[in-house]
């Protein structure tokens, strides 16, 4: 009787999300060493996980066997857990290569890189992420193509392309006038009239969520500092716009006064957060802003330098936050700013995201701490708490299998062995 009221449970919360993808009409039962539910919890086991038509139906004790005709996946020795949430990356951008040829690159090419970095991405362990930034209509392809099924890649919640500045971080710069008109993506704003009516137009264009460069940034070839670049009144705006329309803003702050008003302004995240002090560190508490540190990108640029990829105006910035890089996010924490996991995969390999686990515990996270703003807490931010980030009746069968427990040692994450999304196994 329980078993049933659980799978009625899992077929009307199915019901409800009916617009994601196709039915598969397919069972698993999971035969698992360990299961840790929740990054709140302690792993508990032997248990058997059923899983129907992308739902988890039950979480029962013991190696249960599987009806007839049902498929039984032996994961016996391993911890089975949540899938893991980046709510920053870049799939349609790889590493490295030359500034002018990257930009100049058809939006079709990205739309290839990204089903590379995709299938790299939920290989990882990685069954959900937001892309931060993307052109056009690429990110949105892909997210299509996740969904159906007719490529191997995790969930993906999409921005589409940045709001910026004319010639900021996220606009072109760099060029003669004319190709930079020529390259522009449509998406730079000035004033507060021009910057709704850009936040609304990607929100008819498909967006998931808005994102913006407040500030100047580390890899983009204008020297005009790190501080706010959109005024008080524009980053309202947005913020306003985006509520209107039921859309979070992340936006991309690395200087501190630039970070203190955008969530000042009502953005719900910040992005690297590199120079946030405490003042900046109370209004975002304040206002319930969540730090995503994206620490695999400072770690990945400075892999980079002295390699002739960045040009002199970006290799100078690299340098200048090298230093706050592996501190701010500590200091973020001891102030009790929320912290939700992001990588900004795509400065870095893609694949590599689980090394930011190891990161965020030398700044002062605990391993659970770390687990939960990859799960429960990234979740959250995308407003998907009933859905992802833990395993339980009903919700969407997004997990992962690895060796030992990472609440004793996170480093495991980076070696998933199994991997399922959406009820689909990654083979
Ligand atoms: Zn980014």
């Amino acid at each position: 009787m329980h078993r049933t009221v659980q799978f009625v449970a899992a077929l009307a919360a199915t019901c409800l999300t009916a617009v994601s993808g196709p039915a598969i009409a397919q069972t698993f039962v999971i035969h698992a060493g360990q299961v840790l539910a929740e990054a709140s919890q302690t792993p508990r086991g032997p248990a058997t996980i059923t899983v129907t038509d992308g739902r988890i139906v039950s979480i029962a004790d013991g190696w249960q066997d599987a009806p007839a005709g049902v498929e039984t996946v032996e994961l016996r020795d391993k911890t089975v857990l949540p899938g893991l949430i980046d709510l920053h990356v870049h799939l349609t951008g790889d590493p490295g290569g030359d500034f002018w040829r990257e930009t100049v690159e058809p939006d079709e090419w990205g739309v290839v890189v990204g089903v590379k970095n995709a299938e790299a991405t939920v290989r990882a362990g990685f069954t959900t992420v937001r892309e931060a930034g993307s052109a056009q209509e690429s990110a949105f392809v892909l997210r299509r193509g996740t969904e159906e099924g007719l490529i191997t890649g995790p969930r993906i919640i999409a921005a589409g392309p940045a709001l910026a500045i004319v010639g900021g971080h996220g606009d072109v710069s760099g060029f003669r006038p004319e190709i930079n008109e020529i390259l522009a993506s449509g998406y730079s704003c000035t004033g507060a009239v021009e910057c709704a009516e850009k936040v609304r137009r990607a929100s008819q264009n498909g967006a998931d969520v808005i994102k913006i460069t407040a500030t100047g940034g580390v890899l983009s070839q204008q020297g005009r500092g790190l501080e706010a670049h959109f005024t008080d009144a524009e980053m309202k705006s947005i913020a306003d716009t985006a509520r209107s329309l039921g859309l979070k803003v992340m936006a991309h702050a690395h200087g501190a006064r630039g970070i203190e008003a955008a969530s000042r302004a009502g953005i719900d995240s910040i992005e690297h957060g590199t120079y946030i002090d405490e003042a900046a560190a109370r209004v975002m508490r304040e206002n319930g802003t969540v730090l995503v540190p994206t620490l695999m990108a400072f770690q990945g640029i400075s892999e980079r330098l002295d390699k002739g990829i960045y040009t002199p105006v970006v290799e100078e910035k690299v340098r200048a936050v090298a230093e706050t890089a592996r501190v701010f996010m500590g200091n973020a924490h001891r102030w009790n700013v929320p912290i939700a996991f992001g990588t900004d995969a795509g400065v870095f390999e893609h694949g590599r995201n689980a090394e930011e686990f190891a990161l965020m515990v030398e700044q002062g996270l605990t391993n659970r701490e770390a687990l939960a703003s990859a799960t429960t807490a990234a979740a959250k931010v995308l407003e998907m708490e009933n859905e992802i980030g833990r395993l339980a009746p009903g919700y969407s069968a997004d997990m992962i299998a690895v060796d030992g427990n990472p609440l004793d040692d996170v480093t495991v994450l980076e070696n998933v062995d199994w991997v399922m999304v959406r009820g689909r196994i990654v083979d």
